[in-house]
């Protein structure tokens, strides 16, 4: 089995904050890969290094083979990414957006009208393709931003929780295209904290909590004996079965 992301020795820190502990990870080629961990765990500050935005303290980052940083232009050809708080161009409507998007990978224009008209179709944005993005819903930006992501095929595609903001009827059209994307032999990787999602996706699964790896492995390897991922993420993470919320004794009952 060949490794679509190979990452040793991984680190970053922000000051004295340990964002990323020294991460050693393989995922595996044509797989659907979920990142799961609570919040600050460290997911995105791994997904934003994984894909060359934010240079490691320590560590590397092998993409399809290539190291992200010495040899970042042919990973960057190989990859698409959907970041967190993705910031796109305004004032473009969304299909110049694409447009633009393709043309910057060097596709010819006709082959990037073809594909986007093609994307606009599937991800349901047909209808809105003309309106200027800053006009968008957050789950049509999503959808916008994964069409931009996907538009030169890349091998690897990198999602920072692709379904935040997004309705069941959007969450249904991308996880149609996620999932013929995979069946071509493609591989995802996308950070999620909603193990339901992740347990119904993923074939693969890293659990990531205070900056170091948890668990790796198949979905079935990494559940174990747990009835659901859920469950076996809990114990993982180490959360405690005491109800924190009951010390919250004055809440609720009306009393002022
Ligand atoms: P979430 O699920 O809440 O998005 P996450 O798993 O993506 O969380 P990160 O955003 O990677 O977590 O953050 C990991 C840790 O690093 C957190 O403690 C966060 O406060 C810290 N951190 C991340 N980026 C920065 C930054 N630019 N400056 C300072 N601290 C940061």
């Amino acid at each position: 089995m060949t490794d679509a992301v190979r990452v040793r020795g991984l680190w970053k820190r922000f000051g004295q904050q340990v964002a990323v502990g020294g991460i050693d990870l393989s995922l595996p080629a044509g797989k659907f890969v979920g990142l799961v961990g609570p919040n600050g765990a460290g997911k995105t500050t791994t997904l934003s290094m994984v894909t060359g935005l934010l240079r490691p303290d320590q560590g590397s980052v092998e993409v399809v083979g290539h190291d992200v940083w010495r040899d970042p232009v042919a990973v960057k050809a190989r990859i698409g990414v959907l970041p967190e708080g993705l910031r796109l161009f305004e004032r473009l409507s969304g299909r110049e957006l694409l447009g633009y998007s393709g043309r910057l990978r060097g596709l010819p224009g006709a082959e990037v009208d073809k594909r986007a008209t093609q994307l606009l179709d599937v991800l349901d944005l047909a209808g809105a393709q003309h309106k200027l993005v800053v006009d968008y819903s957050t789950g049509m930006r999503k959808k916008i931003g994964l069409a931009a992501a996907l538009l030169h095929n890349p091998e690897v595609l990198f999602l920072d929780e692709p379904f935040e903001g997004v309705d069941p009827v959007s969450a249904q059209t991308i996880r149609g295209v996620l999932e013929r994307y995979t069946a071509s032999g493609a591989t995802v990787v996308f950070s999620s904290h909603v193990m339901e999602l992740v347990e119904s996706l993923c074939d693969w699964v890293a659990v990531l909590a205070a900056g170091r790896i948890r668990a790796t492995g198949t979905l079935a390897e990494v559940r174990g004996d747990h009835p659901t991922l859920q469950a076996a993420f809990l114990e993982l993470v180490g959360a405690s079965g005491r109800d924190a919320a009951s010390d919250l004794d004055w809440l609720g009952g009306g009393a002022r």
